[in-house]
């Protein structure tokens, strides 16, 4: 752990106001896009104390994608000429058209750095053999993750190009300790292992590390996985267009924002105000460190809970428990409840008969309504829905299906499907 994780919070707020004077010094000479977001009246809003920050803009991903269609190809969100640039990697484009992102050397090194703080959260180190079961594509999080294990000086495996029997063989073969993929595959891993008679608690898999969707700080989903493999799973939290910013400790209570290299604000969505310690609001994010293609107060859409600043690890960096509850724009209003998809993950996981589940939404009227298809014994329908009723106060139908019939997913699962016509 370094100093400045246990640090006291002044000696971590004058480290990030350094860092992040430093940067602008740095972005804006050249940044068009910052340049022009910061310049007010002619001045550009200058930061005096870490609270100035709260004077800048939000950047939003509307406004990055609108602007690379400005400016083709890649945006005016970029602080040196094109040659320094050496990474392309683009967002998964889910929720409108992908984004394109590059990174310069000193960049790619700081997202490096970054991750393997992910690493050492997690007790991993050189002597570890870390198996990344992903295809290796435009998509960024394996690729750092890759770099930093690197970085960390462990020996470090691709797993692209395979499928997942033939990973398990390959963990299998080079003793790996460490696997790092969604927490949705770790679960399809381990059902494919079970259907080859595979035991993964014999395999020297000891931890595993989930980035990608929530799931690793969802307790019931990250006790299966622990169970399948024998291992203890942490979560991590990251963005294309932000870094990796969190990571788990071994309290395994959700995930802590990495403050030496990012600043977290915790807003209110309806009135952009600060939240207390304890309530849920949207994260706010600043990079430090990714001077080639800065994000400046990110408006991240994920929800989290302001979990205050101490920790049994001993970290004094900002808790976020539970990790990243879900996105603004996840929420469903169903009877009003509100209810998130992580809640009916961590109902449904508990059960071990189930396989997979898929949440179907549709609209009544003004209101919104889901129905749950569930791979699991028809005698089982009932317990679910009772589960259902008590923690959520809601009565959901549950159509039970046939083992292998719903969608199996190696990146972020898609589970929900929408029926609500688009306004
Ligand atoms: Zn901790």
């Amino acid at each position: 752990m370094s100093r400045l994780e246990t640090a006291d919070r002044s000696r971590i707020e004058t480290h990030q106001l350094g860092r992040l004077q430093e940067g602008l010094g740095r972005i804006l000479p050249a940044n068009r896009f910052y340049r022009r977001k910061l310049l007010q009246e002619s001045e550009i809003i200058s930061i005096e104390r870490l609270a100035d920050l709260a004077r800048l803009p939000f950047t939003s991903k509307r406004e990055l994608v609108s602007d690379q269609e400005e400016h083709p190809l890649f945006g005016a969100n970029l602080s040196y000429p094109l040659s320094e640039y050496v990474r392309f990697h683009q967002t998964s484009g889910t929720a409108g058209r992908p984004l394109k992102i590059l990174d310069t050397q000193e960049s790619w090194d700081w997202w490096a750095e970054c991750w393997t703080s992910v690493y050492r959260a997690a007790g991993v180190s050189r002597d570890d053999i870390v198996f990344l079961a992903f295809g290796f594509g435009p998509f960024i999080g394996f690729w750092s993750a890759y770099e930093g294990a690197k970085r960390l000086g462990a020996l470090t495996v691709p797993g692209g190009s395979m499928d997942s029997l033939q990973r398990l063989r390959a963990m299998q073969e080079i003793d790996a300790t460490v696997l790092v993929c969604t927490p949705s595959y770790a679960l399809r891993l381990a059902e494919v292992a079970q259907e080859h008679g595979i035991d993964l608690r014999e395999l020297s898999v000891r931890v595993t590390i989930h980035a990608g969707e929530p799931g690793a700080s969802i307790p019931a989903t990250r006790e299966r996985i622990e169970q399948a493999w024998g291992a203890r799973t942490y979560d991590h939290a990251g963005m294309t267009e932000m870094g990796a910013y969190g990571f788990a400790c071994s309290e395994q209570q959700g995930i802590h924002v990495n403050e030496g290299e990012f600043i977290a604000e915790i807003l209110d969505p309806a009135t952009n105000q600060p939240v207390g310690e304890g309530q849920v609001g949207e994260l706010i994010l600043t990079n430090l460190g990714r001077w080639g293609c800065p994000a400046l107060r990110y408006r991240t859409g994920d929800l989290v809970r302001h979990g205050g600043y101490s920790c049994a690890c001993g970290r004094s960096f900002l808790m976020l428990p539970g990790g990243v509850l879900g996105r603004a724009d996840d929420m469903l209003i169903v009877r009003g409840v509100n209810v998130y998809p992580s809640a009916l993950a961590n109902i449904l996981h508990r059960f071990p008969e189930v396989t997979e589940y898929r949440v179907i939404v549709t609209k009544n009227g003004p209101l919104d309504e889901i129905a749950l298809q569930v791979e699991c014994p028809t005698a089982l329908i009932s317990t679910i829905q009772e589960e259902m009723r008590v923690a959520l106060n809601l009565r959901v139908p549950i159509e039970p299906v046939e083992l292998g019939t719903l969608p199996r997913f190696e990146l972020k699962a898609k589970r929900v499907v929408d029926h609500r016509p688009r306004l």
